[in-house]
């Protein structure tokens, strides 16, 4: 029992050692003391192990302030790699990054639409075991892969229970195949919540109360997704599902979603809706119409067309509702909204945001726009992987 409670105890003091050097660029022995409040003794015998397994290194030397130069302590972000995975279909995006989060390789696929679920797995897997490959990075460097994947989850059992673009894609232990295969630890998510991550990581690293992040990119990524980070971290609910905005219930009486509810967000807002939308309110011949994507009816509403504008304007409001609702939920003063990539739908939707909250609510939130592009979206899976590491130096160390 004393044998287990010291093991425990080394590995909480090694926790909180390594925390205080990782959030700081460069840190001397005395300054992880007072951060940490742990004995000189135990942080040199620490930082000792640590060193010798090229975790941290000595960066250089501190001011001189008297006595022996105190040395400076530093991540060695190349000591390990993760991969990170996005797994939207059919694009899979994946990428390798260092300890730091700096990306080394990256990569992305787009997988044929009707391909089944064997065939989609194994595409992914050979395109891993090539970027893998192509790296060079030795096998024992990487600490874990993460994925963040659309869909219905029971993300800490690492199960994928439904994807309904993919037709055979039904209770797949998603995380057992990937484990099996490259035998490292593996981490799941929902998509929406590792963008948002790599987002906040990224471009965002001065937020520190909650926030929500909106993901309303143009694309087949059907999500109108929700990311709530709250206390320091992002909520995820209890099997890693709260992130389908898109299904929140804006029009009573509204159109059937294909998750057999109707009026959800998702079939106002979402892309294939408002595209065929537009279409039939030109009332022209379907499919002499060339419009393809939401981006197609930002260009023609910047050029002044009414009907594109009109359509615009009613899934902004949509979508201005459904944010709403969860500003007054949570009390924010901050959301992040990811990827409309036009200034002219964002206004819209922060417009009918502000409208359908309260006045002084209104006057605290502060709206931002998010930054992150379609191929860093894997990078939060690497984040997902890095956290754990810090985290649970037991694993590891
Ligand atoms: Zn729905």
């Amino acid at each position: 029992m004393a044998g287990n409670n010291t093991k425990i105890l080394k590995k909480a003091n090694t926790y909180l050692v390594l925390n205080s050097i990782i959030s700081a660029e460069s840190i001397t022995i005395e300054d992880v003391a007072k951060k940490t409040k742990l004995s000189r003794p135990t942080i040199v015998n620490i930082v000792k192990e640590l060193t010798e397994r090229d975790i941290i290194f000595k960066s250089g030397y501190a001011e001189y302030t008297g006595g022996r130069l105190p040395t400076l302590l530093s991540l060695n972000a190349n000591a390990y790699y993760t991969i990170g995975i996005d797994f939207e279909f059919p694009p899979i995006r994946m990428v390798i990054s260092n300890l730091k989060g700096e990306v080394i390789e990256k990569r992305g696929i787009s997988v044929d639409k009707n391909a089944t679920r064997n065939e989609i797995i194994q595409a992914m897997f050979e395109e891993l075991d090539d970027l893998i490959a192509s790296s060079g990075i030795a096998k024992e460097k990487f600490i874990g892969i993460g994925i963040g994947l659309l869909g219905y989850l029971k993300a800490n059992e690492g199960i994928s229970i439904e994807i309904l673009r993919i037709l055979d894609w039904k209770d797949v232990d998603f995380k057992s195949l990937v484990k099996e295969r490259y035998n490292l630890p593996v981490y799941m998510q929902n998509d929406i919540h590792m963008m948002a991550l790599a987002e906040k990581r990224l471009f965002l690293p001065q937020i520190e109360g909650d926030f929500a992040y909106i993901g309303i990119r143009p694309g087949i990524r059907s999500g109108i997704g929700l990311a709530m980070y709250i206390n320091g971290s992002f909520y995820g609910g209890t099997n890693g599902n709260a992130h389908l905005l898109g299904h929140m219930t804006i029009d009573l009486n509204g159109a059937p979603c294909f998750c057999g509810s109707k009026g959800c967000l998702e079939s106002i807002a979402g892309e294939p809706n408002l595209v065929m939308r537009y279409k039939r309110l030109l009332g022209e011949d379907l499919d002499n119409v060339d419009i393809h994507s939401i981006r197609d009816i930002y260009a023609r509403a910047l050029d002044g067309e009414a009907t594109a504008k009109d359509v615009l304007d009613e899934a902004g409001s949509s979508l201005g509702i459904g944010i709403a609702n969860v500003v007054k939920l949570f009390g924010l003063t901050t959301v992040v909204i990811g990827g409309p990539d036009s200034e002219l739908y964002t206004s819209i939707i922060r417009d009918h945001l502000k409208k359908n909250i309260f006045k002084y609510m209104a006057n605290d939130l502060e709206i931002i726009v998010g930054q992150l592009q379609e191929d860093l979206f894997p990078l939060g899976s690497c984040f997902l992987v890095i956290d754990q590491f810090f985290k649970e130096p037991r694993l590891y160390l």
